[in-house]
């Protein structure tokens, strides 16, 4: 059986070691000294500053709207953030969890991240941010929603929970927007488990955060304001320890697989337009065939042979009934109805891959 991905799970004595260290510590959680290691050894791996680790990526996304201001407190009525329909459901939930109704505006039909473009004539006054994500790890057109969010005055979060590790004109991609979250999640590039990130623009922003992830607590006798848990433990950290230091395995591997896929697959499947300033991570396989019928019959042939690919991401989140999209996005719709993610993982073998290939050649 070849599944469409697989976490990736570190060498044990490494993880046996750190966990020897959690019970001689008896510190199992609340900014223990493994956490504080993977916080650091994170920002350095990145490039980046400001970095709060929180229990999932869902979590990082509620909780930097709460900390930007953009989620509902309850004052006004109809908050609204514009985001795209083309991702992962929990995009669009944490907003609506938040109180925000997401306004769905279309992605581009090469990039499949939000095109600019639509943007700006779906602001009214309830809009108070842009949501975009970094789809597959494909680097949006951030400089042109930089500009539309100066201009309206709007916050910007990045879903960047594909872009782990993703250099954007030589620096970090998670720098952009005035916060960055990521999932590590088992599935995704680099993992803690359950686990996720949110990357601040600014200092006074992730102080905030820390304590809103602590029930709002500024100190023990000090409840600063509503707060949730959203605390990262050891036992994630020290499995994040462990798995950010066999990162190079992991990108070379994907890179390996990722790139046979798109040498031999040429001409066969449709790829991803890849922004050109943006590096790739291969953290997904993506490939788009020419109808929802091909699709079909390319997903069942896989799993005839045993071989598990994924629609994602489908359905395109403007069909949701609870979202009540009053757009239509048709970009969207038209790539999910026919978007296949072909397994990817890093310890896939050569043969694996080519019997992959060789079905989807056939
Ligand atoms: C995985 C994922 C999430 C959710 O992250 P969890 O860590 O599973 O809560 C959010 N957005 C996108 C785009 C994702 O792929």
């Amino acid at each position: 059986m070849i599944p469409v991905t697989k976490p990736y799970l570190p060498s044990r004595e490494k993880l046996d070691a750190y966990i020897d260290g959690i019970y001689e510590r008896s510190w199992l959680t609340n900014n223990g000294p493994l956490l504080k290691e993977l916080t650091k050894k994170l920002e350095e791996y990145l490039g980046v500053e400001n970095i709060l680790l929180v229990s999932n990526g869902t979590l990082a996304l509620q909780v930097a709207y709460k900390t930007l201001g953009i989620s509902n407190t309850g004052c006004t009525e109809n908050a609204e953030a514009i985001t795209t329909p083309f991702t992962f459901v929990a995009t669009a939930s944490s907003l609506q969890w938040e109180g925000v109704k997401p306004v769905f505006t279309d992605i581009s039909a090469d990039s499949w991240c939000l095109d600019p473009a639509n943007i700006e004539s779906a602001i009214t006054e309830k809009t108070r941010a842009i949501v975009p994500v970094h789809v597959f790890g494909n680097a949006c057109d951030v400089e042109a929603i930089d500009q539309i969010a100066e201009k309206h005055q709007l916050k910007v979060v990045y879903d960047a929970s594909h872009a782990f590790a993703v250099n954007y004109k030589g620096n970090s991609l998670l720098n952009w927007g005035d916060a960055a979250t990521l999932s590590l999640h088992a599935t995704k590039l680099f993992h803690t488990i359950e686990g996720g990130a949110i990357v601040f623009k600014h200092k006074a922003d992730l102080e905030r955060a820390q304590q809103i992830i602590n029930f709002g607590l500024a100190g023990p006798e000090d409840i600063s304001g509503p707060g949730i848990n959203a605390k990262m433990n050891e036992f994630q950290a020290a499995m994040g320890l462990c798995v950010l230091d066999e990162m190079e395995t992991i990108t070379n591997n994907r890179k390996q697989i990722g790139q046979s896929y798109q040498r031999e697959l040429r001409g066969r499947v449709v790829f991803q337009k890849w922004n050109k300033h943006g590096e790739s991570n291969h953290a997904y396989a993506p490939v788009l065939f020419e109808s929802e019928t091909e699709l079909l019959a390319v997903e069942a042939k896989l799993k005839e042979n045993n071989i598990f690919s994924r629609r994602y991401f489908y359905p395109s989140l403007d069909n949701l009934e609870h979202f009540k999209s009053e757009q239509v996005c048709a970009n969207s719709r038209d790539i999910a109805s026919r978007i296949l993610c072909l397994p990817l993982f890093p310890n896939m073998t050569d043969e694996e891959r080519s019997k992959v290939i060789k079905v989807l050649m056939k």
